[in-house]
């Protein structure tokens, strides 16, 4: 999802030349800056960021480690705009979430996704239909709930969106819901009426939160009417839905520098399960192309038993995660779906998340490499990556018929990997993968 603006930072990147002089540097701003635009990031955000980013490589000294760590804080200074992270629970449920948007916006899907994800987080959870706007939306809801083993609170002779969210608040605290998603009316623009009815409903059910649904494919325009939907109504979260399509990317910059409200969750699909945590930490290392192993541990242990996913998590955080547990999570991935957006999360792999379709990864080069180089080490190698000297890389280089060029990179970017995953798992992810398992504690991160 993030392919083509990880592909221009990856441009950029190589234009640094060791020579590591101005004109390296000049250069590779430039580089990025084209791209950054090209990739739909607002001007204003470009221009700041480029910057800073030039003031920080010169004031650390002009190379490329200098300009990639600059390049790194930057970007996390862009979108880690504080606020609250993933989903977080109410201290006293139900939590109350009010889900806004355009119409046409995946407001809707977006809201049957959510209720899913928790769902999967064994968290029980109400729908209430109060879009009352949009024709179909009823319906809708109730054919993507009943497909999706969902509960939906709706009336069908009731014409006052304002009473159906009350009703249904009524009936979240009777059934002991853990948390009430209220679909709201969309408009195709804004208008006051839309943020009257909205004000009023927020005002009735004092929720929790009041996430934004904007269609990452409208590029500006989603910026701009997150902006306006913030100043009226408060936002809590803005989802970005869509962003497998072709979005470029750049949308996720520009929504987080220009509304300071956190991007929460991404859409990534128009099935249920295709909704994934924004954390920005994570995307960055995405961005940056180090692949993303935290993530993708947390959307492998839905489907991996309990035990698994938590001795998992404790090896990860020990920094004992090994190529063992690399190839079953690939393995375990495979039942997953939308493999392209996994790709991204794979060190190595990252890359290749813009040019790769769904079927073709079990038979991709990268991927036979890997495996290839995987099953050319010894049972110990493969449980201690630590002892992969360069005599055992040149041995699996040759086992593998690969160059050693090509086990070395692999080598180093499994371990920035299993570094980040360590971090990570250290903190939020732990809490994470601990809600994951029905567990302790109600709180994702932060
Ligand atoms: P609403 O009017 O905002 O409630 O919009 P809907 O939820 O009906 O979504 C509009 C269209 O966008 C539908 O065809 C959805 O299937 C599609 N859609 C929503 N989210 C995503 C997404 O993340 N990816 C893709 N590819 N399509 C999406």
């Amino acid at each position: 999802m993030f392919g083509s603006l990880t592909d221009s930072f990856k441009t950029a990147i190589n234009k640094i030349r060791f020579a590591d002089d101005d004109k390296a540097l000049k250069k590779a701003l430039d580089n990025l800056k084209k791209s950054l635009l090209k990739a739909d990031v607002h001007h204003k955000v470009v221009r700041e960021l480029i910057k800073n980013v030039e003031i920080e490589t010169k004031r650390a000294g002009i190379g490329k480690e200098n300009f990639l760590k600059s390049l790194e804080s930057n970007l996390l200074k862009i979108l880690d705009v504080g606020g609250k992270q993933g989903f977080v629970f109410a201290s006293k449920p139900p939590t109350v979430v009010l889900m806004t948007g355009l119409q046409g916006s995946g407001k809707t899907t977006t809201t049957v996704k959510l209720a899913y994800y928790l769902k999967l987080r064994k968290k029980k959870v109400l729908i209430a239909a109060c879009d009352l706007q949009r024709l179909a939306a009823v319906e809708q809801l109730k054919q993507l709930c009943e497909q999706n083993e969902l509960d939906l609170y709706y009336d069908e002779n009731e014409k006052n969106p304002l009473n159906i969210a009350k009703n249904a608040l009524k009936k979240a605290k009777e059934g002991l819901y853990d948390v009430l998603l209220v679909d709201t009316a969309g408009r195709l623009a804004i208008d006051e009426e839309l943020m009257d009815e909205l004000n009023s409903i927020k005002k009735a059910l004092s929720p929790d939160e009041i996430f934004y649904v904007a269609d990452s494919l409208t590029g500006q325009d989603a910026v701009r009417s997150a902006v306006t939907f913030n100043e009226k109504l408060s936002l809590s979260g803005v989802i970005l839905s869509k962003y497998d399509g072709d979005s470029k990317g750049g949308v996720a910059l520009g929504i987080a520098k220009q509304t300071g409200v956190p991007l929460r969750f991404v859409g990534i699909g128009e099935k249920a399960p295709d909704l994934e945590l924004f954390i920005p930490e994570r995307i960055v290392s995405r961005l940056m192309g180090e692949g993303d192993l935290a993530t993708l541990a947390e959307k492998t242990s839905t489907i991996i038993d309990e035990k698994k996913a938590k001795k998992l998590t404790q090896k990860m955080k020990k920094g004992e995660f090994n190529f063992n547990d690399f190839m079953e999570q690939m393995e375990s991935m495979k039942k997953l779906g939308n493999l392209k957006s996994l790709v991204g999360m794979i060190p190595g792999l990252s890359g290749m998340a813009n040019q790769i379709k769904d079927m073709d990864l079990e038979n991709s080069s990268e991927m036979k490499a890997m495996k290839a180089m995987i099953s050319s080490m010894t049972k110990k190698e493969r449980e201690h990556p630590s002892l992969l000297n360069n005599s055992r890389k040149r041995r699996i280089a040759k086992g593998a018929g690969l160059s050693q060029m090509q086990v070395n990179r692999f080598i180093k970017q499994f371990n920035n990997a299993a570094k980040m995953a360590k971090k990570f798992s250290g903190k939020k992810g732990m809490q994470d993968l601990q809600s994951l398992m029905g567990g302790q504690g109600r709180g994702f991160p932060r």
